[in-house]
């Protein structure tokens, strides 16, 4: 038995420091915002390379923060990829502006941007590129589009705590990065909290008004935010936590490369190729190699992957025989993300031009499937994997 994720087996080992933490969060009594979340919020920005950080409740909130600080609202459109979590999309629609889906890349999963361009009208304000996966989107391009259409980019980082681009962390490019310390993310918190970050210091004071009410002066509201708050004791457990993230990261990358090395020997099975990435340039996505009847992902060469999760694509409609298969080696795995953004019931009332052409989120959501690679995974559970995928190739 194999499972997708195992916190415990990060958490416990700390529960000396995660117990010294809460004691010290508890004598405080200081339980919302206060000294934690500004050391937490300084040791981020450090560690990311970013001018500000600031805390919120959660990497949803974070979207919702970034989007308000930006006054993006009513008859406002944001594009962002068909094919990511909810939240993305749905922090669109919760400050009453439109999302528009545009089709991702079949080879690294994120925002393709012939798509997005198409995308674009008179309407829209800005663009969320999602770092799905832990690997960056192709921001170089995003950023020329953003530019010359003047956008505004939100990086959705909530996978992708401390990925680079070109060696820049993900999060620091656009207006604003978003993060998730949702406990199945790389760097988890026990309970929900979130962070976003800016190189802007005016748009970092909207922020930090906004996840208070739109408050700097208590009493005094300049416009509506909301309570997006981060909690003193979770700044302090992540605190605990960030101090061992590199460790975390190079574990992860690890299994990452033992399973490309692994799979990649057996019959039927190929690495992506980098090569064949549509995200910056505008021709039609290769979605299979000849002979090929899985997938696996690749890390590009100017990024560097955090693999929050390693997901491989099961071709010839074989996606859900492949699951049944790792259910009965009581392998852990999942389906990120099954079903599209542009198929989801609550937006079904979008107009045409949000739902169309995203042909390449379809297929994904059809074939990807997600093994376990969580830091703490031991070379012999990995072998465990291995051995019943190659029991399925056979
Ligand atoms: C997890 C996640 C979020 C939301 O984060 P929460 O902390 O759960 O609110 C947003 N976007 C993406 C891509 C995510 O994976």
């Amino acid at each position: 038995m194999v499972p997708l994720l195992d916190t415990n087996a990060q958490n416990l080992p700390l529960k000396a420091e995660l117990n010294a933490a809460f004691d010290r969060v508890l004598h405080s009594g200081h339980f919302i915002l206060g000294g934690e979340v500004t050391a937490f919020e300084e040791e981020c920005a450090a560690f990311l390379g970013a001018k500000h950080a600031i805390g919120v409740s959660s990497g949803t909130d974070a979207l919702v923060v970034a989007l308000i600080a930006l006054g993006i609202g009513h008859g406002d459109e944001v594009i962002c990829p068909s094919f990511t979590f909810f939240a993305t999309a749905g922090a669109i629609s919760r400050v009453g502006a439109t999302p528009v889906f545009a089709d991702v890349c079949p080879v690294c999963f994120n925002l393709d941007v012939a798509s997005t361009r198409e995308k674009i009208t008179e309407k829209t304000k800005a663009i969320i590129p999602v770092h799905l996966f832990g690997q960056s989107a192709e921001m170089y391009a995003l950023q020329a589009l953003a530019k010359k259409h003047g956008l505004s980019i939100i990086e959705d980082t909530a996978q992708a705590f401390g990925a680079k681009y070109h060696g820049k962390s993900c999060g620091t490019l656009g207006e604003f990065g978003t993060y998730s310390f949702f406990p199945s993310k790389n760097l988890g918190a026990l309970g929900d909290a979130g962070l976003l970050v800016t190189n802007d210091s005016e748009l970092a004071e909207t922020a930090r008004a906004a996840r208070n009410h739109g408050s700097k002066i208590r009493y005094l509201h300049d416009f509506v935010g909301g309570n997006f708050r981060l909690d003193a004791l979770q700044a302090a457990l992540l605190r605990i936590k960030l101090a061992h993230y590199p460790s975390y990261s190079a574990a992860r990358s690890a299994n990452a490369t033992a399973y490309t090395d692994a799979l990649s020997t057996i019959d039927g099975i190929t690495v992506a190729n980098e090569s064949d990435c549509a995200c910056p340039v505008s021709q039609n996505a290769k979605l299979k190699s000849e002979g090929a009847r899985a997938v696996l992902p690749v890390a590009y060469g100017h990024n560097t992957h955090i693999w929050n999760q390693y997901t491989l694509r099961i071709l010839d409609g074989q996606r859900d025989n492949f699951r049944e298969h790792l259910k009965t080696a009581e392998i852990g795995h999942e389906v990120y993300y099954p079903i599209p953004m542009h198929r989801q019931p609550c937006f079904r009332d979008l107009p045409e031009a949000s739902l169309s052409n995203c042909p390449v989120s379809d297929t994904l959501a059809r074939e990807v499937v997600s093994i376990p690679a969580y830091p703490e995974l031991s070379p012999a559970q990995r072998d465990e994997v291995i051995a019943a995928i190659r029991g399925f190739s056979s």
